[in-house]
């Protein structure tokens, strides 16, 4: 059954945090791996711990708070759903995805985001490792493709047929491009009366398959990974906007004449794998690297206060959509009946202690 939409934008709107198991740079080889962070059973509150001692490594850590308690401070909070680290693609796609992708297929505009420190999973999720049908491991890309497509092969008839376009774009400093034809430079987003908010430009590709699906985004990602080793890891920077289009028709013969109604609906999927959250440490960095970061750290921040916005308890009247490229392309698929998840990846490691709190915050600002 699909989803029953409110008009109500904190009804539609759910934040889930992702805690991604330890890494083997994470494990130190004689001392093993304690992690800061504890989620409840009911996967609704997560604690991060702080600590405030000098062990050189997670065991000594956990000595020195059992004798010296007050070494500790922990940080509570609570969220629609936490995936601890031992959370599977499936469980993620069917508990958090899911309903967002059914809801396309309804004709409603959708938004799923990945938030997060470089290295915590935000591709991860989104994409997984590979993409054959069967690796577990693949994320929520390959698994809503193949959700759609097998909710239209079931639903396909005489009088009902689905168009699926795709498209795939990078936001970078600011600027747009088309990872599918990235020859086409800088695009512009445009709006119309009748289209509303667009890329002018964007490349739309016609799929028929899940199969088709994935060879975009890998298509996509080799654009990607090109550019990003002329300049060291640019997919960190940037943020890349996945968008599956779904347009349904209906056609009814109207009775006693020739005439035939058409009703057309049409939903879009926007899965977006952000820039890397961590705040780059500003003194030193200057040129071009300064502009990057200020650039990032603007339109994460643009993109929290438009959420932080949609989601107060009292009405607004202005949403601060215009203040960023991202928030500007979402304006659509954002907030009303648009189903909006965040999701907001850390690791478990006292290394990224600080990353991970200012990630667990900026998730809470917008609940
Ligand atoms: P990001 O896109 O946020 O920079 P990645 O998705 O590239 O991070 O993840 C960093 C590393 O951690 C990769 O090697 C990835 O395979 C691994 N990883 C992330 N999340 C998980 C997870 N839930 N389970 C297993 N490995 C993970
Ligand atoms: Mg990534």
């Amino acid at each position: 059954s699909y989803p029953l939409h409110s008009n109500d934008a904190r009804g539609n709107f759910k934040v889930v945090i992702r805690v991604r198991p330890p890494l083997p740079r994470e494990i130190d080889p004689v001392h093993g791996f304690r992690s800061i962070i504890e989620v409840s059973p009911d996967n609704k509150r997560i604690t991060l711990q702080e600590y405030l001692g000098a062990a050189a490594n997670d065991e000594e850590r956990e000595l020195d708070i059992s004798e010296n308690p007050g070494l500790a401070t922990f940080h509570h909070f609570t969220f629609d759903y936490v995936y601890d680290q031992d959370s599977t693609q499936v469980q993620v796609y069917d508990r958090t995805a899911r309903q967002a992708v059914l809801s396309v297929l309804e004709g409603y505009n959708a938004t799923l985001l990945a938030y997060g420190q470089t290295g915590t999973g935000k591709t991860y999720t989104m994409e997984g490792f590979k993409y054959n049908s069967t690796d577990p491991q693949r994320g929520i890309v390959p698994r809503a493709s193949e959700e759609i497509f097998k909710i239209i092969e079931s639903s396909q008839s005489q009088n009902v047929t689905f168009m699926v376009r795709a498209s795939y774009l990078q936001i970078y400093n600011e600027f747009i491009s088309d990872l599918l034809k990235p020859e086409r430079g800088t695009l512009q987003i445009r709006e119309e009366k009748r289209r509303g908010v667009f890329v002018e430009g964007l490349s739309e590709w016609a799929v028929r398959s899940a199969t088709d699906i994935c060879s975009l985004m890998q298509k996509g990602e080799m654009t990607r990974a090109t550019a990003s080793t002329k300049m060291n890891d640019l997919s960190s920077r940037s943020h890349a906007v996945f968008i599956i289009i779904v347009e349904h028709m209906m056609t009814t013969e109207l009775e006693g004449s020739d005439d035939i109604s058409k009703d057309i609906k049409v939903g879009k999927l926007n899965l977006v794998d952000l820039a890397g959250s961590e705040r780059v440490r500003l003194t030193g960095a200057t040129g071009k690297r300064l502009e990057e970061s200020k650039k990032i750290n603007q339109s994460l921040s643009a993109l929290g206060n438009v959420i932080a916005a949609l989601t107060d308890t009292k009405p607004r009247t202005h949403i601060p959509y215009r203040d960023s490229k991202l928030t500007r392309l979402l304006e659509d698929s954002l907030g009303g009946n648009c189903i909006t998840t965040m999701m907001a990846m850390i690791s478990p490691s006292n290394d990224s202690f600080g990353e991970s709190l200012s990630t667990v915050k900026f998730a809470n600002r917008a609940k």
